[in-house]
């Protein structure tokens, strides 16, 4: 088992991520352990549900606590009002109380959308976090950001609500689809080419050889990557500047998700991302040629994309660029590798430059 402890400025908030293989077959006698008394409310979707959810609620009744579970449909879509509100009115009818516990079981949907139920239900309940996509255990359960889509724009609606502890359990990742497993390993090349040469490194010499099966490997880079995220959270929980490191590959892959309709996935548009801004950061003298091709080769080898696809609009992708938070007029502000394992923030570049790289993006 390894542990790695979130400890935040303010301490009762700090918490505990746990990755251990093997983990949602004890969770109920965790559960027994530290949350008997209270009503816990299992949070997932519909493809979890089956998979883990129904499973994880009997074997909680089993052991004597008071679970009940809840589901919507999965997918990006249910990030909305309508599904906070249907869970807000379930857990009502059920008689949520002060001291009940959500417990997110899921990937990053479930995760932002349960997050921001227990950020809001009664003015905030506890919750936990027990991440069944890779993207989720490595990324989106740390940190406290939870939230829903808007019609304007992704992830617009939300608060920080930090969970009381994070369960990872990478058996679970054997029933994730290839596409799903191939998203997350986006944000772990993001975070080791942002933060850490050598867990770059061992990716790129496993990159070949690195699958869902390999619980020992894939053990190794998940707790690296919670271990480097935890860290930068508890030190900017708020996002007032280190955070933005983690935006590496995020400026443009926002964009571009955006300028495609969401048909790019978070992961994919997010290596696309990469790689473009390292051409970027090429440009700017920050990154040397050798070290751009050591990403694109790993980014490659990983089967993740690394050109940008036909865009029909490419004036929505400047559009979403330049209405980005770290925009200032014409000037984007970029969080840019400068070397392998090191990051830049507040990098600013004109949109004109910008522009010029895609004249000539797939050389
Ligand atoms: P992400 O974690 O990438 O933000 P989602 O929460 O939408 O994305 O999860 C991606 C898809 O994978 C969803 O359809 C979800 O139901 C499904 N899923 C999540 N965890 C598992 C798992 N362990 N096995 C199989 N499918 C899963
Ligand atoms: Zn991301």
């Amino acid at each position: 088992m390894k542990q790695v402890h979130l400890r935040l400025r303010e301490r009762p908030r700090s918490y505990t991520i746990t990755i251990q293989s093997g983990l949602l077959e004890d969770l109920p006698a965790l559960m027994a352990k530290k949350w008997r008394g209270c009503a816990l409310f299992i949070v997932t979707d519909e493809n979890v549900e089956k998979l883990y959810g129904r499973n994880l609620l009997l074997r909680c009744i089993d052991v004597g606590l008071n679970a009940s579970l809840l589901f919507f449909p999965a997918g990006e879509r249910s990030k909305n009002f309508k599904t906070i509100h249907a869970l807000q009115t379930a857990l009502l009818e059920n008689r949520v109380r002060r001291d009940s516990l959500i417990i997110a079981l899921g990937g990053g949907v479930v995760g932002d959308v349960a997050g921001f139920v227990a950020a809001t239900i009664l003015r905030g309940v506890k919750y936990i976090h027990v991440p069944t996509t890779l993207l989720a255990q490595v990324d989106s359960s740390i940190g406290g950001k939870v939230g829903i889509d808007h019609p304007l724009g992704k992830n617009l609606i939300g608060a920080f609500h930090q969970p009381s502890a994070v369960y990872v359990d990478p058996l679970v990742l054997k029933t994730l689809p290839a596409m799903e497993f191939r998203n997350g390993l986006s944000e772990i090349v993001k975070i080791a080419a942002a933060l850490d040469g050598r867990l770059f490194s061992s990716l790129e010499k496993n990159a070949p050889s690195l699958s869902r099966e390999n619980a020992s490997q894939l053990m190794k880079l998940i707790y690296r990557a919670v271990e480097l995220k935890a860290a930068i959270v508890a030190k900017d929980e708020l996002e007032s500047g280190l955070r933005s490191v983690l935006n590496v590959g995020h400026t443009i892959g926002h964009a571009l998700e955006a300028a495609t309709s969401y048909k790019l996935k978070h992961g994919e548009a997010v290596s696309i991302g990469i790689a473009i801004e390292s051409r970027l950061a090429q440009r700017l003298g920050l990154l040397s040629h050798h070290e751009r091709t050591r990403i694109l080769a790993t980014l490659t080898a990983l089967k993740l994309p690394i050109r940008v696809p036909p865009l029909k609009r490419m004036s929505k992708f400047f559009t979403v660029l330049s209405a980005d938070k770290k925009s200032l007029g014409s000037t984007i502000r970029f969080s840019m590798l400068a070397g392998i394992g090191r990051t830049a923030i507040d990098v600013r570049v004109s949109t004109d430059h910008i522009a010029q790289l895609f004249d000539n993006s797939n050389d």
